[in-house]
C-alpha cells in the first residue's frame, strides 16, 4: 500500500514539466497554432528547461507560458534584430546554453523567422534539435482532402497581381498539391490568379484551423470563387490546388502547335487554347500566348 502510495506521487513527479538539465543546442520548437492545447508534452519540458526561449514576439508568447507556468526567461528573435541577435545565441550555445526558438504560431522557420539563425548553427557545427508539433501546412493538407503523396509549399505568394501572376506562372508544371499561405484580405485576388494562371483545379480554403470558427471550403476553383465573392473573409488561411491534370497525353511542342492551329480553324484563340489546355492538360493563360504567337506568324 505505502509502495502503491509511492508510486503514484512519482508518477505525479514525473508529470511535471522539465526535467534534467538539457544538452547544449539550439532546439526549435512547434507551438500551436490556436488551440493551446496542441502542445506537445515535450515542447513544454523543452521550453521549461532550456537557458533561454527566443520568441517572435514575446508578449504574445507570454500567454502560452503563463498557460503552463513555465518562466524561462524570454527574448525576441524578429526580422528586425535577427542579425544583432544572432552572434550572441551563436555564443550562448558554444558556452553550452540551451536555446529554444519559438514563433507565435506552429513551426518556427515556416513562412517564420528562424533560417538564418538555424543555417548560422549548423554552419558553426553547434546542435539543432527539431521538437515537431503544429504546423499550418500540414493540417490544412491532410484535411483538404487533396493527394498528400507529393505537396509542394510555396509560402506567401506576392502581395501585388503582377508579381501574383509570374509566381503562379513559375508553378504551374509541378506535378504536386500546391500549398499558399494567404491574408484574408487577399484571398479571393489570389484565387482569381490562380484560376486566370492554373485554369480549373481542384482548390481548397482551411481557414482559421484548430481555433472555433474551423472551416474547410473543398470546391472547382470557380466555384470556390463564386461563393467567396460576397464574403467578408476572416481569420488565418492556408490555399491549396490539386496537381496538374495528368491523364491527358503528353504532347511534345509541335503537337501542342498542330493542336492549336487545328482549334483555332474552327474557333476563336480563347476557346482554342482551353480546348487544348482539356486535351494535354497545360494551363489556358500558357496555350493562349503560344496560340496567339501562332495565329501572328501562321505556318
Ligand atoms: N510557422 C507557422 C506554421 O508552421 O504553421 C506559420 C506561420 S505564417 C507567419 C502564418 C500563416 O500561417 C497565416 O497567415 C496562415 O496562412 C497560416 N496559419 C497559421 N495558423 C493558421 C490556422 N490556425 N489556420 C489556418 N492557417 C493558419
Amino acid at each position: 500500500m505505502t509502495e502503491a502510495i509511492h508510486d503514484s506521487k512519482k508518477g505525479q513527479e514525473d508529470d511535471r514539466f522539465g526535467g534534467p538539465k538539457l544538452d547544449a543546442g539550439l532546439y526549435l520548437v512547434a507551438t500551436p497554432i490556436g488551440n493551446l492545447r496542441d502542445i506537445t508534452l515535450r515542447a513544454l519540458d523543452i521550453l521549461s528547461s532550456t537557458d533561454l526561449i527566443l520568441a517572435e514576439d514575446t508578449r504574445h508568447s507570454r500567454r502560452l507560458l503563463d498557460r503552463y507556468g513555465i518562466s524561462t526567461p524570454m527574448r525576441p528573435y524578429h526580422e528586425h534584430n535577427a542579425d544583432k541577435v544572432r552572434a550572441s545565441v551563436l555564443e550562448g550555445l558554444e558556452q553550452g546554453q540551451a536555446i529554444a526558438l519559438i514563433s507565435d504560431a506552429g513551426t518556427p522557420l515556416i513562412s517564420d523567422p528562424g533560417f538564418k539563425l538555424g543555417r548560422a548553427v549548423a554552419d558553426a557545427g553547434l546542435p539543432i534539435i527539431p521538437i515537431p508539433g503544429p504546423s499550418a501546412v500540414l493540417s490544412a493538407l491532410c484535411v483538404s482532402g487533396l493527394p498528400t503523396d507529393k505537396f509542394f509549399y510555396a509560402g506567401f505568394p506576392p502581395p501585388k497581381t503582377i508579381a501574383r501572376q509570374k509566381f503562379f506562372n513559375g508553378l504551374t508544371s509541378v506535378p504536386a498539391t500546391l500549398i499558399f499561405f494567404e491574408s484574408p484580405n487577399r484571398v479571393l485576388a489570389s484565387l482569381s490568379d490562380m484560376m486566370q494562371v492554373f485554369g480549373e483545379r481542384p482548390a481548397v480554403l482551411a481557414r482559421e484551423l484548430t481555433k472555433i470558427h474551423e472551416t474547410i471550403v473543398r470546391s472547382p476553383m470557380s466555384e470556390l470563387i463564386d461563393q467567396l465573392k460576397d464574403q467578408k473573409i476572416r481569420g488565418e488561411c492556408v490555399l491549396l490546388l490539386g496537381p496538374p491534370e495528368t491523364s491527358g497525353p503528353v504532347l511534345s511542342d509541335a503537337q501542342i502547335d498542330q493542336a492549336l492551329r487545328a482549334a483555332m480553324a474552327q474557333s476563336g484563340v480563347k476557346a482554342a487554347a482551353r480546348e487544348v489546355s482539356q486535351m494535354c492538360g497545360l494551363p489556358v493563360r500558357q496555350l493562349y500566348a503560344r496560340a496567339l504567337d501562332l495565329r501572328a506568324k501562321p505556318s
